[in-house]
């Protein structure tokens, strides 16, 4: 039921965060809308990653991440059981390939119990190669983390969403946020299919969280996305390995691992390709498809019309969206192009802007009025557990 403003709360993105967001929100006397760009749920970032359920052993003590990922880990195992989710605690073992690797064991150690998880132990190369008889040569010690689990993450996503719609949640996809208007005590978002209006507005877009960000005339973050790639292979390759196998992690991530998978594959991934490569491949899109000269079409004739309604800036990623680009990416490829078009045509831009570049955060939307709404009504109704499984 939605109040007369529209629904109390709109949760932009259907991914694992806005799924679980909606399901925990339809828990209490709110109205609900789930906006999703895509034309299902999970299609972003939450169903294509190693699908580990971690325990927060390796998160940086003493952050929100670490005390989210720690709760989160006791959460959904919990939420499994109940559901049905296919879920299997096969622990993990960090393996170390050099000295420098064997000497950090130790203080991963310390952190993983700075974490609050005190279950690691550090172990010889013959204890490694006991547990993990198929591991190639050369490995000098390792880490055990017996907690680590695998998860199907397609049927998280799933799980979240229907218990959320069974709870009263209007799911909507295929409606990608364009824009947003803030007027009063309520929000209207403007979808590529048509407006929908609330008293609140919860962004969980994901990798297009910065985008939304900006609509509402902000500029708190960046979303800078790397993108992976994973083998997976054959189920007759399922007797070579029971664990996770975790590299020692870097400063740049977590690296490459190899795992069973919740289905009996084996999994070796992810690869993470460079900002470089992304801005080659914005730009050979954008030349290639002659999408470069409509987006900086986009972009001069709305600084010619002066802005008004949208920038200029999200004009032209209205136009790198339409050209199919995925929404995820928009801005930064429409970032690239009008940069390479800067720098190799200054002169289309000269009528138009003399001197700045665009930013997100020239946007002109009130929000003033926002911080000053009445809080919602945040009386929990009983939980209705809806096991789908
Ligand atoms: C290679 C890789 C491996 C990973 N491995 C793991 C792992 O093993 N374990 C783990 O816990 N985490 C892992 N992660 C991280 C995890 O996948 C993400 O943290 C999680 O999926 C993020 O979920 P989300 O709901 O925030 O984003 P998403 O799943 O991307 O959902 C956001 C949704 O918002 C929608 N959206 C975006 N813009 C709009 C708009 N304008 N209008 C409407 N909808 C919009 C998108 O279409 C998308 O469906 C991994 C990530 C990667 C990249």
């Amino acid at each position: 039921m939605t109040s007369p403003t529209g629904y109390d709360v709109v949760v932009i993105g259907a991914g694992i965060v806005g799924s679980a967001i909606a399901r925990e929100l339809a828990g209490h006397r709110l109205s609900v809308a789930l906006l999703e760009a895509r034309d299902d749920v999970g299609e972003g970032t939450s169903k294509a990653n190693t699908a580990i359920l971690h325990t927060g052993f390796d998160a940086k003590p003493g952050t929100l991440e670490s005390a989210l990922v720690s709760r989160g880990y006791h959460l959904l195992s919990e939420y499994a059981t109940h559901t049905g989710i296919p879920i299997e605690h096969t622990g993990a073992i960090l393996v170390a390939w050099d000295q420098e690797q064997l000497d950090a064991l130790p203080s991963l150690k310390d952190k993983a119990a700075a974490n609050g998880y005190h279950r690691c132990e550090l172990i010889g190369a013959e204890a490694v190669y006991t547990q993990l008889p198929h591991l190639g040569p050369g490995a000098l010690g390792g880490m055990t983390v017996p907690d680590e689990s695998i998860i199907c993450t397609w049927t998280v996503n799933l799980a979240l969403a229907t218990d959320a719609v069974n709870r009263g949640v209007t799911l909507l996809t295929s409606h990608r946020v364009d824009s947003v208007d803030a007027v009063g005590d309520a929000t209207t978002v403007h979808t590529s299919r048509g407006p929908v209006t609330a008293r609140w507005v919860v962004n969980a877009a994901g990798l297009g969280a910065d985008l939304i960000d900006a609509m509402f005339g902000h500029s708190r973050f960046t979303v800078t996305p790397r993108r992976g790639e994973l083998i997976v292979y054959d189920k007759l390759a399922h007797a070579l390995i029971d664990k996770i196998v975790l590299p020692v992690p870097t400063a740049r991530g977590k690296g490459v691992l190899v795992s069973p998978t919740i289905y009996g594959n084996v999994m070796l991934g992810p690869t993470s390709e460079e900002e470089a490569e992304r801005r080659r491949q914005a730009l050979a899109w954008g030349l290639a498809t002659g999408a470069v000269r409509d987006i900086v079409q986009a972009y001069r004739r709305a600084r010619h019309a002066g802005d008004q309604g949208l920038t200029s800036f999200n004009a032209a990623c209205a136009v790198g969206l339409a050209l199919g680009r995925p929404n995820d990416e928009v801005q930064q490829t429409v970032a690239v192009l009008l940069e390479w078009a800067r720098e190799n045509h200054r002169e289309w831009f000269h009528r138009f802007e003399p001197t700045a570049a665009p930013a997100p955060e020239t946007l002109h939307l009130d929000l003033a009025r926002a911080e000053n709404r009445p809080a919602l009504d945040a009386e929990p109704l009983p939980p209705r557990h809806s096991p789908i499984f």
